[in-house]
């Protein structure tokens, strides 16, 4: 593919974008080779020297690799932000953005539910340094304003809530931020870049875990962090050369890979996670849907400002309680019983797994998380799918 190409189409739609843009030419070669070498070799003294201070020159790969490369430049500007920069892991690339971000005694405010690794992270890990944070439902802004302290640093959140796809005011909570001099960061897994851009909408830092939607098919474990040029190559000196977590060439291949047909999977994870939603907001046995973009939901109006369409994610809850949830669960047969999402295969998981059988009380919102059923619609055929939901619902 020519360099021409290349330039022409990074502003394209984003399917042309993800297919063309930053592919390297190597021989004409449509697919870009794997360069899964550690070092590159230079001719001189001088040649090395060079590269230790210039941009885009490669040394080593935990630094930077030209598989790596291809697929930060397609996820920045899938992202809409400059800069890209992949980590081994979801995971890695939150802690390193939050260890980048945060220092001794420093505060966060953070949404809450959020993706429970997250949470540890915050809750418990980052005392060690003497980091803090508070969690709070951001569906209320004056509790947002109320958790923020002097020493408070950065607002973190999820594009939707974990487990019951709530939203919040993006912009309302991006003014809040600028009013503080705080820097805002959004985990966009959930939403993926098909449905929210996140720095479109003020946000400074954007994190995924490539583990679910961007990679695809459930074969590739990876994060990634975008922002402006200027903060991911301080990110990239800093936490990625000295903490190491950098993503691994063969996992980046795999990563753009996945990332050519990113458009068309979410459009039919959509379509068919729709129907499904419909059906199930129809049934008896359900008794709420947790997806806001539904027209019955109360944020729908809030969601459909700003989120351009659904993903194959949400949540239901059935009236039946932990039994149903059971039963449910057991009887479904296209539906595998698993935690993660993301990928071609349909999942179901409850998030009251979380809690152990021996507990003998619940809190109410333990009861509702047992209560609850979250579905990753796959790529199977859509009429499988409902039936798969038929028989496993008539039998509840
Ligand atoms: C899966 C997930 C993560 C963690 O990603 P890994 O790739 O598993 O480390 C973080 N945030 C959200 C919202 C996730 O769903």
């Amino acid at each position: 593919m020519s360099k021409l190409i290349e330039k022409e189409t990074k502003d394209a739609g984003s399917q042309t974008m993800l297919t063309h843009y930053g592919d390297e030419t190597f021989h004409g070669a449509v697919v870009p080779p794997v360069f899964i070498n550690t070092l590159f070799a230079f001719d001189s003294y001088e040649a090395f020297q060079k590269s230790q201070f210039q941009e885009e020159a490669y040394y080593y790969s935990r630094v930077s690799n030209p598989t790596q490369e291809i697929a930060e430049k397609k996820l920045a500007a899938l992202e809409k932000g400059e800069a890209a920069k992949l980590f081994s892991s979801g995971m890695a690339a939150i802690s390193s953005t939050l260890l980048h971000c945060l220092g001794q005694g420093d505060h966060v405010v953070c949404s809450y539910p959020i993706y429970n690794g997250t949470y540890q992270l915050l809750q418990k890990f980052m005392n060690k340094f003497g980091i803090t944070a508070d969690f709070v439902d951001f569906r209320q802004l004056d509790q947002v304003r109320a958790a923020i302290k002097p020493n408070t640093r950065v607002l973190y959140c999820e594009g939707y809530s974990t487990f019951f796809m709530d939203v919040f005011d993006i912009p309302a909570v991006v003014a809040i931020a600028k009013e503080h001099q705080l820097l805002t960061i959004m985990d966009n897994t959930c939403a993926t870049p098909a449905t929210l851009r996140p720095i479109e909408w003020g946000i400074d830092i954007v994190i995924h875990s490539a583990s679910k939607y961007l990679s695809g098919h459930s074969d590739v474990t990876a994060g990634v962090v975008i922002s402006t040029k200027a903060w991911i190559d301080e990110l990239t000196q800093n936490e990625v050369v000295l903490l190491g977590s950098s993503l691994a060439p063969l996992e980046s291949w795999l990563l753009t890979r996945g990332l050519k047909t990113f458009g068309i999977r979410m459009k039919q994870h959509a379509e068919s996670a729709m129907r499904i939603a419909v059906m199930l907001s129809h049934h008896p046995q359900v008794a709420r849907v947790n997806l806001p973009l539904l027209e019955q939901h109360e944020q729908h109006e809030l969601a459909v400002r700003q989120f351009s369409d659904i993903t194959g994610l949400f949540s239901f809850e059935l009236h039946g309680g932990v039994t149903a949830v059971k039963r449910l669960m057991n009887s479904m047969k296209l539906f595998q019983i698993g935690v993660s999402w993301g990928g071609f295969e349909s999942l179901i998981y409850s998030p009251g797994l979380g809690i152990h059988p021996d507990q003998t009380s619940r809190t109410e919102w333990e009861t509702r998380l047992e209560r609850t059923v979250r579905i990753s619609v796959g790529l199977e055929d859509i009429e499988d799918l409902m039936e798969d939901f038929k028989q496993a619902l008539d039998g509840l």
